[in-house]
C-alpha cells in the first residue's frame, strides 16, 4: 500500500510526532519544506542560493521555486514510494500546482490530515515549553518539578520569545489564516480529513489509522 499524504497542524498540535508514526507505519517519506531548503542550500547551488537569498531576507520563498525543489524531490527521490509532505502545500495556487505535478507521474494524493486541536490547549502546550541555555534540553514545565531549574545542570530555564503567550495567540491566529482556504480546497475534493489531535500521542495516531481505513476500501 502506498500512501499519499499531506499533513497540516497548528504549532502545538503534534504534527512532527504524528509524522514520524505515521512514516515508520506505512514506509513512506517524510517530507518538510525546511528539508528541501536545507538539501538546495547544500546541494544545488543556484537554486539553493535563491532560497537562502529569500530566507536571509526574512521573507516566504516564492511559490515557483518551492514547486522545482517539490517536483526534484518527487522525481529524484521519492518516485514510487508513499510520502507525507509536511508543511507543503502552503497555499492554495502551490496545493493545485502539487495535483498537476502528481497528475504528470500518474499519482494522487491519499489524504490530507489535519490535527484539530482546540486554541487553548495548543496555548498551554507551546507557553509552558522550557529550554536549558546550557544543555539545550527541552522540557515542559507541566513535567517538572521545580519549574524553573534544569535537572540535569541546574541552570534556570529560558522560554523562547516565540513561545510566550501572546506570541503564540499570533502565531496561531497566523496559521488559521492561511490554512483555511487550503483546507477548504481539500475539503471540495474529498481529501480533507479532520482528526481531533487531544490525548496522547498513540491515542490520536490511532484516530488517524481509523479515519484512513475507508479511504484504502
Ligand atoms: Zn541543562
Amino acid at each position: 500500500m502506498v500512501i499519499r499524504l499531506v499533513l497540516f497542524g497548528a504549532p502545538g498540535a503534534g504534527k512532527g510526532t504524528q509524522a514520524v508514526l505515521l512514516e515508520k507505519h506505512f514506509g513512506a517519506l517524510h517530507i518538510s519544506t525546511g528539508d528541501l531548503f536545507r538539501k538546495a542550500m547544500k546541494e544545488k547551488a543556484a537554486l539553493g542560493d535563491q532560497v537562502r537569498s529569500y530566507m536571509d531576507a526574512g521573507y516566504l520563498v516564492p511559490d515557483e521555486i518551492v514547486m522545482n525543489l517539490v517536483h526534484q524531490e518527487l522525481v529524484d527521490v521519492i518516485k514510487d514510494n508513499g510520502f507525507i509532505f509536511d508543511g507543503f502545500p502552503r497555499t492554495v495556487p502551490q496545493a493545485e500546482a502539487f495535483s498537476q505535478i502528481l497528475a504528470k507521474m500518474n499519482q494522487s494524493l491519499t489524504a490530507v490530515i489535519s490535527l484539530e486541536v482546540e486554541q487553548g490547549l495548543l496555548v498551554r502546550r507551546i507557553s509552558g515549553r522550557r529550554v536549558c541555555p546550557k544543555c539545550a534540553a527541552l522540557y515542559h514545565v507541566d513535567t517538572l518539578i521545580n519549574k524553573e531549574i534544569c535537572p540535569i545542570d541546574h541552570s534556570t530555564l529560558e522560554q523562547r520569545k516565540d513561545d510566550a503567550e501572546d506570541a503564540v495567540e499570533t502565531r496561531l491566529k497566523t496559521f488559521a489564516l492561511q490554512t483555511l482556504p487550503l483546507k477548504e480546497y481539500y475539503q471540495e475534493k474529498n481529501l480533507l480529513l479532520q482528526i481531533d489531535g487531544s490525548g496522547s500521542p498513540d491515542a490520536v495516531f490511532a484516530r488517524i489509522l481509523s479515519r484512513l481505513q475507508p479511504v484504502f476500501n
